[in-house]
């Protein structure tokens, strides 16, 4: 997805390169990585804390989630922290779905269930749930971010799954999450974090009840594209990092 969106915006000479590492490399190397000439890195599972520990400086979102996914480089080798999952939901959720004055419901409470309730209160959702597999997970991220913990949800207008249920095994989706296909209704928005190829059957099923639905991939771009400016100071070019990772912007 960022080679594309370089060579669509004509950076060359730039490269985005994977870079696996254990958590006992993981400060040395990103340390030592200004002065290779890298901009930034993205970071994930396992290294987001760790992540946000080693800034100097970090974002209110990555603050409050307590989590970085986007690691810039300052001239002089300052290392600033963000989380672009937050608002890489918010874009994906667009003008239609503005969170402000709507309820929402946040399965999980992991990283990106952490994200996906600090952009919706911030984006002043009038309520936000959050169930989890573990509840007092739940009940701990809702006092942290000001959500409310339920054990059986009920219906809202938008619905984000931070669950990393439908991943593996699709068929285990409606057994493991409390959710009813019939809560999926035509006023509701479905958001999926999880993305597989030709979709999860969450968005299968609620655009089958005719509500709206998000695809994850399109969080997955959103966020990617907030990263690629922070670092290259070039609008994302998104249609191409789009293309290159399969998402279908009419979903
Ligand atoms: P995480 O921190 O490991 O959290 C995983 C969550 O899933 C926990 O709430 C866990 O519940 C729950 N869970 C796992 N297996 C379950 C099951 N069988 N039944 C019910 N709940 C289950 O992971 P994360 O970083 O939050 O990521 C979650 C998902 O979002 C992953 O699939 C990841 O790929 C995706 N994601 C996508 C994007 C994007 O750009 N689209 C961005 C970030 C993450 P317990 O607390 O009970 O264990």
């Amino acid at each position: 997805m960022h080679a594309a969106a370089l060579a669509a915006a004509g950076l060359d000479g730039w490269r985005y390169l994977r870079l696996p590492l254990p958590p006992e490399l993981f400060a040395e190397t990103i340390r030592a990585l200004p002065a290779a000439g890298f901009r930034g890195v993205n970071v994930t599972i396992p290294h987001k804390e760790a992540a946000l520990a080693l800034a100097g400086s970090a974002s209110p979102a990555a603050r409050a989630i307590g989590a970085a996914n986007t690691l810039s480089f300052e001239p002089g080798g300052a290392i600033a922290a963000d989380n672009t999952d937050a608002p890489g939901l918010l874009a994906a959720l667009g003008e239609r779905w503005r969170p402000a004055g709507r309820s929402a419901l946040v399965l999980g409470a992991g990283g990106a269930a952490r994200a996906a309730v600090y952009a919706l209160r911030e984006a002043g959702a009038a309520d936000v749930a959050v169930w989890n597999r573990t509840p007092e997970r739940a009940r701990a991220l809702a006092a942290a971010l000001g959500a409310r913990a339920v054990e059986r949800p009920g219906r809202a207008d938008i619905v984000v799954n931070c669950t990393s249920v439908g991943l593996a095994d699709p068929d285990a989706t409606f057994k493991a999450l409390p959710l009813q296909a019939d809560s999926l209704d035509a006023g509701s928005c479905v958001v999926d974090m999880v993305y597989r190829d030709g979709g999860t059957r969450l968005l299968e099923a609620a655009r089958t009840r005719g509500a709206d639905v998000v695809d994850g991939l399109e969080i997955l771009v959103a966020q990617g594209a907030a990263s690629f400016e922070r670092w290259t100071g070039t609008t994302a070019p998104r249609e191409a990092m789009r293309a290159a990772v399969g998402a279908d912007a009419s979903t």
